[in-house]
């Protein structure tokens, strides 16, 4: 088995239910892509999206997820809620729950558990900041972040990693072919060290993915698809990306 190839939108703050216009033109046109397709709005939009996609091959995902599976947590969501209002997948330890909500890597490993508990496949963010990436730390970063947010009952059929460069996301800048190659090389070598199928797990890039760079990005080994913010907002831009892998 090779990894599976994966488009995922990460919708992030934006989109109304006027929204949901977009999935009705990309379910028209990459309903029955070659790879998969996965959108992740807010979770106030899981369920319409889901019964909007009716029968199409695009998979709906959560932002966030809380680790416990229900209790007094106010404005929190679990993993099971999300399941139920029609999601498969949830996007976890992205940069900005990182930065905005003081997420920790224990954390995170705690909510990918909760979302395998619950059925979910884990999307995990891992990127390093630019400072880290002066001061060479870059490497010794993402292994860190893999090894306290990657939980040990990860699998390709339950996981996906996803290397966001902090200083890439929004800004239009990316890295360099290389220093994608360099990570995404160091990821599945990282990976290999805990879990079995290490090689079939799906790794995607994410930060500044556009149409213009897309075909560019996925022909870098280990690359197999992106997590993209902006660009995936607009259906005529989230789908020139999906052809492009
Ligand atoms: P961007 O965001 O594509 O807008 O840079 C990517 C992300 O944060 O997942």
């Amino acid at each position: 088995m090779a990894p599976r190839k994966l488009a995922a939108g990460n919708w992030k703050m934006n989109g109304d239910l006027a929204a949901l216009a977009e999935i009705d033109s990309l379910c028209g046109t990459h309903g029955n892509a070659s790879c998969d397709i996965l959108i992740c709005p807010p979770a106030v939009l899981i369920h319409a999206m889901k019964e909007r996609v009716g029968d199409h091959a695009i998979a709906i995902g959560g932002q966030d997820c809380h680790a416990k599976p229900s209790g007094a947590h106010t404005g929190d969501i679990s993993a099971a809620q999300l399941k139920d209002a029609g999601a498969s997948h949830v996007i976890l330890g992205h940069s900005e729950r990182r930065a905005d909500h003081g997420e920790t890597d224990a954390d995170v490993a705690q909510k990918a558990s909760a979302a395998f508990d619950a059925g979910l496949v884990a999307v995990i963010c891992v990127g390093e900041t630019e400072a880290e990436r002066d001061a060479g730390q870059t490497l010794d970063v993402i292994g860190r972040q893999l090894s306290g947010s990657v939980p040990q009952a990860a699998h390709a059929g339950n996981c996906v990693i996803a290397y966001e460069p902090v200083w890439a996301i929004g800004t239009g800048r990316t890295p360099t072919n290389d220093q994608i190659a360099e990570v995404h090389a160091f990821m599945r070598n990282k990976l290999a060290a805990a879990v079995a199928d290490a090689a079939d797990i799906s790794l995607l890039y994410g930060g500044s993915v556009k149409p213009a760079n897309a075909s560019e990005i996925f022909s870098i080994a280990h690359v197999d698809g992106a997590l993209v913010g902006g660009a995936s907002l607009k259906a005529s831009d989230f789908g020139a990306i999906i052809s492009a892998l």
